[in-house]
């Protein structure tokens, strides 16, 4: 492991390893001073001061900490390390290119569209916005959360405890090792491509944030890396390591022949895809799937006319295949959860904001389930946090809630080997069941206003949220309120009781 090579110990050699990298950006940055520089993201001249800001807090919080937290192999030392040779590195890389062979000024070159200087100058960028990214998942505010991250598609994260246990990075070669047990990865160039998909910040070590943003990208994960080869190794639409403006000067050469596109990973809105294409009028569009695996928005897209050409060539890659893999995964209600829905006179499916529709839709990574109705108004009317607990909303799955059972039934239910939440049984096989209850809604302790919607009171075992003055699920009613039909509805819907089993 990296720290076994650790050039420094953490009393003094950490700090002053964390104290140069700062000084190595803010000198890149001077360098940086051209205004062509700060253009659309990523922009250099806006990355470095935000990562020598957070090297900063991470400094003063592991002195604060006395560098005795998660100290443990693959912990936030031997994280550190890793980045703080890459920084270095890249910084360097970055210096070259801005004054070659010791000159003042950049090379005029760099400034040239589709010049050889500015594609790797993109690339570097990319690669910092990353890295700007990955620091602050893993020190939010300077402090370590490596060891707690939680990845965004459940499966992706048991499967890193499970093997990696605490760690937020390991070398390639571990990583690759350890992924082959669940995932087979071919050798040679195979190994070598999944490398470069997986180590955005091209460290030769995987982070925990890394795997994250790949498991999403490329969901859903029972197919995860035959995903990858469809849509990233086999695809001419795949564009790594582009940016936006990259995408524009591309598809420039396809305005006249719509439908054309190409799609890469966003570097604004990490772990989606932003897909670029050539419009029926011929303007050059880019837009962000949201919600949805990358296959079923390419075939979504095609279907509708929009995605025809990837990049410019007739034959547009059939993903049907993964189309057909892709089961809605159950949700397992346990005995216990059902009979404190009935207690409530409720059923455990209906979603508890509308009082509606059935759940349908579960929330990542928290997992609090709710209708998809409920969540698109809830997106289109506030930030990217749950109704439920307020965490960061980093993406959504279709569910299937196993019908409603009387206890008898959801025991034996439970006892099913076919249906248990076993990693080995489940791997490979599609349809598996989540495995564990989903957590359940909080409490709401203020009753609905006159000609609100009708929200559901319920007492859950586990109250999973602060006592904020204004609950989210306040603001959701009220914004609900608005929508008339949709509310009168809700409102007059009579759950019958208890619920009958299906
Ligand atoms: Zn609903
Ligand atoms: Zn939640």
């Amino acid at each position: 492991m990296a720290a076994a090579e650790a050039p420094w110990g953490w009393q003094w050699g950490e700090a002053r390893a964390l104290g140069r990298a700062v000084r190595l950006l803010q000198r890149l940055q001077e360098q940086c001073g051209d205004p062509r520089l700060a253009s659309s993201a990523p922009s250099l001249p806006d990355l470095l001061p935000r990562i020598a800001q957070l090297l900063r807090q991470v400094a003063h919080a592991r002195r604060a900490a006395g560098g005795d937290d998660a100290e443990g192999p693959g912990g936030a030392r031997d994280f550190l390390i890793v980045y703080l040779h890459n920084l270095e590195a890249k910084s360097r890389q970055v210096a070259a290119l801005l004054a070659p062979r010791g000159g003042r000024s950049a090379n005029d070159q760099l400034f040239r569209e589709s010049s050889r200087l500015r594609r790797q100058l993109a690339k570097l960028a990319l690669i910092f916005s990353y890295m700007h990214a990955e620091l602050g998942a893993l020190f939010p505010k300077g402090k370590y959360c490596g060891h707690t991250y939680q990845l965004t598609k459940a499966r992706a994260h048991t499967f890193w405890r499970e093997h990696c246990g605490a760690r937020c990075v390991l070398p390639w070669a571990e990583f690759e090792w350890l992924l082959c047990t669940c995932h087979p990865v071919e050798s040679g160039c195979t190994a070598l491509a999944l490398r470069s998909t997986i180590n955005l910040t091209c460290s030769g070590h995987v982070s925990i944030f890394e795997f994250d943003l790949f498991t999403r990208l490329f969901q859903p994960w029972p197919t995860l890396l035959k995903n990858w080869q469809l849509l990233a190794v086999n695809h001419p639409g795949y564009m790594a390591f582009l940016t936006y403006d990259e995408v524009q000067a591309r598809l420039q050469t396809y305005r006249d022949k719509p439908g054309s596109y190409i799609f890469r990973p966003s570097c604004t809105r990490l772990g989606q895809w932003a897909i670029g294409y050539v419009s029926s009028d011929g303007s050059i569009l880019q837009t962000i799937p949201l919600n949805k695996p990358l296959f079923q928005a390419l075939l979504d897209g095609q279907k509708e006319g929009f995605y025809l050409y990837p990049d410019g060539k007739n034959h547009n890659p059939d993903l049907t295949e993964l189309y057909q893999m892709e089961p809605h995964p159950y949700i397992h209600v346990s005995e216990e959860q059902l009979q404190l829905y009935w207690a409530m006179d409720s059923t455990f499916e209906l979603c508890k904001i509308c009082a509606e529709s059935n759940k349908d839709v579960k929330i990542e990574p928290c997992g609090h389930l709710l209708c998809s109705r409920c969540l698109a108004t809830w997106q289109q009317s506030d930030s990217q946090t749950c109704p439920f607990c307020r965490r960061e909303i980093k993406g959504q799955e279709a569910v299937s809630i196993l019908s409603q059972v009387r206890p008898a039934e959801a025991r034996a239910t439970a006892e099913d080997p076919k249906e248990s939440s076993d990693q080995e049984d489940g791997e490979e096989e599609l349809g598996q069941v989540v495995s564990s209850a989903p957590p359940l809604p909080p409490q709401l302790s203020a009753s609905p206003a006159k000609g609100q919607l009708k929200v559901q009171q319920w007492t859950p075992a586990v109250l999973l949220t602060g006592q904020q003055a204004h609950h989210p699920l306040q603001d959701l009613r009220l914004h609900l309120s608005k929508y008339s039909a949709f509310c009168s509805i809700a409102a007059l819907s009579k759950r019958s009781s208890p619920a009958t089993p299906i």
